[in-house]
């Protein structure tokens, strides 16, 4: 078993991977590590343009854990795809540990997400008819590591989790949390900087999502790994130690989370009541 893939995250040195891989993502030393400036996203162009993004500033230090709440079509996936080099601003800037990610060419974005950045999403977004083993191990393919020890990071990642035994299901065998856990030990097998978690718990019930969120934030405390996530749910939210509000493609405002603040932002999208905060 790697040890890496259950004592988090360790120096870029010590990642897998070439030297000359490492070097593309070496930190400038002392800067924040996420760091967008006036970033603007426009899709299409003309009468059809769509400001999705009119200038986000936006930064998150190492370590943190936040939470990007805010009405449907206020930005916030488009945010969350530009942190993840998923998508590039149409304007203004991008720093990752100091590091100018517009100036990246294609191929340094991707070992930026290969190294650094680990992805949830709401759908889980597993490969169908293949195990959870084979999906948690896939990120490692192409860290060029030996199969034996791909597949001990993969299981060592799926025991942290809480999934030891079910590493040869494959997603249609598992219900919508253990599928979403074994998202998260996929996201975490690489031993990430970051990871980027678009609405985590959008298909999961209120105690399946509290796991998640459990989980999150046990990465986030014990492994060091800053996490950002995108949440309707206040009760969600207050897990993280901040919480940016979007609005019209733009940073509204930011609060620390209040324990009992649900009732405050409930619903905000969706019209209907977080979890634990339905009518008497
Ligand atoms: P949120 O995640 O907050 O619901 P999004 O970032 O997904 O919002 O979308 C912001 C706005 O940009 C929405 O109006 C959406 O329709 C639009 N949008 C997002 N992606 C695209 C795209 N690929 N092409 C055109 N418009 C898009
Ligand atoms: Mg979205």
């Amino acid at each position: 078993m790697h040890p890496e893939a259950t004592t988090g995250a360790g120096p870029a040195a010590q990642r897998a991977g070439t030297d000359a891989e490492h070097r593309a993502v070496a930190a400038a030393p002392g800067s924040p590590l996420i760091e967008l400036r006036g970033v603007t996203k426009v899709y299409g162009s003309g009468s059809a343009a769509m400001h999705a993004l009119r200038g986000i500033d936006l930064t998150i230090g190492a370590g943190e854990m936040v939470a990007v709440m805010g009405p449907s079509g206020s930005g916030k996936s488009t945010a969350m795809n530009i942190l993840g080099c998923l998508d590039t601003p149409s304007a203004g800037s991008y720093r990752f540990r100091g590091l100018d990610v517009d100036a990246m060419s294609r191929d340094q974005r991707a070992l930026l997400r290969r190294h650094a950045l680990g992805f949830v999403f709401q759908g889980f977004n597993l490969l169908a008819r293949t195990t959870a083993l084979e999906n948690v191990e896939l990120p490692l393919i192409y860290h060029r590591l030996p199969a034996a020890e791909r597949r001990g990071r993969a299981r060592a990642a799926l025991a942290a989790v809480g999934l030891t035994g079910w590493e040869q299901h494959t997603p249609a065998e598992l219900s919508g949390g253990q599928q979403q856990r074994v998202a998260i030990a996929r996201a975490l097998v690489t031993d990430p900087d970051v990871v980027l978690a678009d609405e985590p718990t959008g298909n999961l019930d209120s105690a399946r999502s509290r796991e998640i969120m459990d989980l999150l934030r046990a990465m986030n405390r014990e492994h060091g790994i800053t996490v950002v996530m995108i949440t309707h749910e206040p009760d969600m939210a207050a897990y993280a130690g901040r919480i940016v509000h979007f609005l019209d493609g733009l940073v509204a405002c930011e609060a620390a989370p209040v324990a009992d603040s649900a009732a405050a932002h409930a619903g905000a999208d969706t019209g209907a009541p977080a979890p634990g905060t339905g009518r008497r």
